[in-house]
């Protein structure tokens, strides 16, 4: 069995995974197998695919009943909410399957100090606390310097602030760190690097390597909160999702001062018009939800607005710990005014309002803040 939390980088770990023939692997596991996997404490990796594979669909009551023993006992009846702030949507990259790629011809905007404390102060009125920052991949339009302004500036109105930015060096982490981010989105998107390059034709994003080792730097620079995962659509759902997990646990064996989370986006309609190659159906999708908590019973899961109402509901009891709401994916979109065009299309349009209602019917509480750096 591979121990990899004693590889020096997470690229190392996927080397030995490089010639793994999953698709054999997964239809040969049987039903004693994922028995047996059901019944351990701690999984090790080939438990966690034998929960990825078809057959362990038909335990996937079983593994909901686990699942939510374990969220319960690490998280209790909380779900923490964010919300995401776009402050810029210029981008050197081309990704095909982003609105904000550079070859699509969308409106463009950067938000001013000014446009984005009015911005922040939009959100603020909703009662939320916990915010996410993002860019597009323009490391010298949105440079380090327009990144501290706008930290500087949500640092008045938020306790919680989390970045989905450029890969940064840790030097730069933690220059970020020091001015009150706690918390760093990195998804590799795909980790197949044969599709990699196929889907990151130009600018900053195609360098692979330099992604992968983002989240390990945001680690080293002291983040307190990492998360990771691929972008659903791209790859071969099935070594997609193990790698992405086993990323996670490598990140959470190695850095125990780093409170680890996975996501599982799924790709949605936006400018480009891009079709994915691997869909994941919502059966599949939950399932991976549920192997994901029986593998790593600690670990944050965000469900973000890219799904829809009713789906989303029904992930909070089995698997899901954060959730966004009132969500806007466009630069300047909380005060609705000089709009610009959205990286990708909401599913689920609730207000902060309507979203806390839904969980406190469920019997959990709306977590609004649970994070202040104190100096
Ligand atoms: S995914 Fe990021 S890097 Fe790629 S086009 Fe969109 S904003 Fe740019």
């Amino acid at each position: 069995m591979l121990n990899i939390s004693s590889f020096e980088k997470f690229d190392d770990v996927l080397k030995e995974y490089e010639n793994f023939n999953y698709e054999e692997y997964l239809e040969n596991v049987s039903d004693s197998d994922i028995r047996m996997s059901l019944k351990k404490e701690h999984l090790n990796q080939y438990d966690f695919l034998n929960l990825l594979s078809k057959k362990a669909f038909s335990y996937i009551e079983e593994m909901a009943e686990i699942s939510k023993k374990h969220k319960l006992r690490h998280f209790g009846k909380v779900i923490q909410l964010y919300l995401p702030i776009y402050i810029s949507n210029y981008c050197s990259s081309d990704c095909s399957y982003c609105g904000f790629s550079k070859k699509n011809k969308i409106v463009r905007k950067h938000l001013s100090e000014d446009d984005l404390d009015l911005e922040a102060q939009e959100i603020a009125k909703t009662g939320i606390k916990h915010i996410l920052l993002l860019t597009g991949e323009a490391s010298k339009k949105a440079d380090l310097k327009y990144l501290k302004m706008a930290v500087t500036v949500l640092k008045k109105y938020f306790t919680s602030i989390a970045i989905e930015v450029y890969p940064l060096e840790t030097s730069e982490y933690k220059e970020l760190k020091d001015l009150g981010v706690d918390g760093l989105t990195i998804y590799q998107e795909v980790y197949d690097k044969k599709i990699y390059p196929t889907v990151h034709t130009s600018g900053e994003k195609t360098n692979y390597s330099y992604r992968l080792d983002a989240a390990q730097r945001g680690c080293e620079a002291g983040i307190r909160s990492i998360n990771v995962g691929c972008l659903f659509g791209l790859g071969n759902i099935y070594s997609e999702a193990f790698i992405s997990a086993i990323h996670a646990k490598f990140l959470m064996d190695k850095y125990y001062d780093s409170e680890i989370s996975i996501s599982m986006p799924r790709i949605n309609n936006a400018a480009g018009e891009f079709i994915p190659k691997f869909n994941i159906d919502d059966k599949t999708f939950v399932q991976f939800m549920l192997a994901y908590r029986l593998y790593m019973p600690n670990i944050g899961m965000n469900v973000s607005t890219r799904e829809v109402a009713n789906f989303r509901d029904n992930l909070i009891d089995i698997a899901a710990t954060k959730f966004s709401a009132g969500s806007k994916t466009d630069v300047g979109g909380y005060r609705d005014v000089d709009k610009s065009t959205a990286q990708f299309e909401i599913s689920d349009e609730r207000s902060v309002d309507e979203i806390s209602a839904m969980i406190r019917s469920k019997g959990y509480q709306p977590i609004f803040k649970d994070w202040e750096i104190i100096k």
